[in-house]
């Protein structure tokens, strides 16, 4: 849980970053920006920053604002009573992001939070500059983070379901979760 001074400093700085990256939301908007520290309590490390703008039966669309070296811890979306995982697309529009999946290591240019090695399974690395994106199909083990510049991503899923998700680090109780 953070402290309303960290919560209030981590959503101005994402402010910061989604000017950066030319979004433009409204006032209600920056009122409700998550800062998702996963239970942690290291934002600067395990965290991010997210503004939801529908998240339907169907269909979710967010951005998600990462400070320079954030993580999204690894997790996976999957099959609830017999409907498909969250899939997910992320279009990096600020910044770099590596972006991890499972499957075939193809060398890291990036670079795991010290302390985290373990729970930080997938090698796979995808690196998203602005104007990238890429697919995440359900049940995929998934973590990204941000390059020394920040990252802005914007993220297309079908439903966000916080609480089904299946997070490799076992201490992100079902409190801690963020779907993402
Ligand atoms: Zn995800």
């Amino acid at each position: 849980m953070l402290t309303k001074e960290v919560y209030t400093e981590y959503k101005q700085k994402a402010i910061e970053f989604l000017n950066k990256a030319n979004i433009v939301i409204t006032e209600e908007e920056k009122e409700r920006i998550e800062v998702a520290e996963y239970d942690q309590g290291n934002p600067a490390v395990i965290g991010l920053q997210l503004v939801v703008y529908v998240n339907t039966e169907r269909c979710c669309a967010k951005e998600l604002v990462l400070l320079p070296g954030q993580t999204c811890p690894e997790h996976r979306h999957p099959e609830i009573n017999g409907e498909k995982g969250k899939e997910e697309t992320f279009r990096c529009r600020y910044g770099t992001v590596y972006l991890y999946v499972e499957g075939e290591k193809n060398g890291m240019k990036g670079s795991k939070p010290k302390g985290y090695e373990d729970v930080l399974t997938a090698e796979h690395e995808i690196i998203l500059k602005p104007g990238e994106q890429y697919t995440i199909m359900p049940n995929t083990l998934h973590w990204f983070r941000a390059g020394d510049e920040g990252a802005v991503v914007s993220e297309f899923s079908t439903k966000s379901r916080d609480e089904y998700d299946i997070y490799t680090d076992k201490t992100i109780n079902a409190a801690g979760k963020r779907n993402i």
